[in-house]
């Protein structure tokens, strides 16, 4: 009941207290959730356009604070960034995430849903710009790959278009060395303009995801299925897949198929699911 209410609306709606928390969450309260384990994930799943098969989910940040109530992750992503925190928080993501994958991935799994689909599905994790200079972070993560038996190939890191094109010599090198490792690599919130296609054809990716300002507006705006057609041109004319987030109803699901967009992700499918949701969402929705 609580992550619905997180998910519907940031708040849960019976507590005044979280509702109007006393104070800011602060660096001390982000350090001690990392200490005792608080951060804990909501996953998204990512589906085709065309069949609404499962491909794969997104795990994205969750932070509950026992007194401030829940803080979202558009406020303590950028406070981890700020102070050096960034990497630890991406690891617990990481380890959190693999573990769960294992689980999702297993015989045992397989048996229980009846399908070996959920073998093979992929695991996006949102990567921070400022951890492209340190590679160490990366080395980490594809040791807990090895660790857990899963192949790199089933992970797709996600780095904001801004962030992946700020610097893209020195990220080169980072990105090109990812790929090799097998990682796949995306740019999450496309379209809002930075890159240059001479860029992206440059670096390794093999996702362009349409940034969900431009998808939850497409029905209402032209412009906006105009940045949409554009970026699944794009997408298709480099050989990358493109995804469209932020999906809410079907009008836009039609209209992404109709452009023949190859993923979709959004509430429209499934809102982020606490991990102990997915195989019944999993099951309902295969069957
Ligand atoms: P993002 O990577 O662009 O993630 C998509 C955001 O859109 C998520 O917000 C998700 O809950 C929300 N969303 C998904 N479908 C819909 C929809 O149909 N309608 C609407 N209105 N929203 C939808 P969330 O979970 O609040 O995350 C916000 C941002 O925080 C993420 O944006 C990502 O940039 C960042 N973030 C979350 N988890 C992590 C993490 O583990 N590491 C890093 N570095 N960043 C993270
Ligand atoms: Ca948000
Ligand atoms: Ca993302
Ligand atoms: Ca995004």
């Amino acid at each position: 009941l609580l992550h619905k209410a997180i998910e519907k609306g940031g708040t849960t709606d019976d507590s005044v207290s979280e509702r109007y928390p006393s104070r800011e969450a602060s660096v001390e309260d982000l350090e001690e959730a990392l200490t005792l384990g608080h951060i804990r994930l909501a996953y998204q799943p990512k589906v085709r356009c065309h069949t609404g098969t499962i491909v794969g989910f997104e795990a994205l940040a969750r932070w509950h604070h026992p007194q401030l109530g829940f803080i979202p992750p558009d406020i303590f992503i950028p406070l981890a960034e700020d102070h050096g925190l960034i990497d630890r928080l991406t690891l617990q993501v990481t380890e959190q995430s693999l573990d769960w994958l294992a689980d999702i991935s297993s015989n045992d799994t397989a048996r229980r849903v009846g399908q070996h689909v959920l073998q093979d599905t992929l695991l996006s994790l949102n990567i921070s710009a400022r951890s492209l200079e340190n590679g160490e972070l990366f080395d980490t993560i594809l040791q807990h790959c090895r660790d857990r038996g899963i192949a790199p190939q089933r992970i797709v890191l996600e780095l904001t278009e801004t962030s992946a094109m700020q610097d893209a010599t020195t990220s080169l090198d980072t990105l090109t060395r990812l790929r090799l490792q097998g990682f796949q690599l995306s740019i999450d919130d496309f379209g809002t303009g930075y890159s240059s296609m001479v860029q992206l054809v440059r670096l390794p990716f093999s996702e362009l995801k349409v940034d969900k300002r431009f998808v939850m507006t497409a029905n209402d705006s032209e412009e906006s299925r105009a940045v949409i057609r554009s970026v699944v041109e794009l997408g298709r004319s480099l050989g990358l897949n493109t995804t469209a987030e932020g999906v809410e109803d079907q009008e836009t699901l039609d209209y992404l198929d109709e452009l023949k967009c190859d993923l979709a992700q959004g509430y429209l499918i499934s809102r982020p699911l606490p991990p102990e949701k997915v195989l019944d969402w999993f099951i309902t929705h295969e069957a």
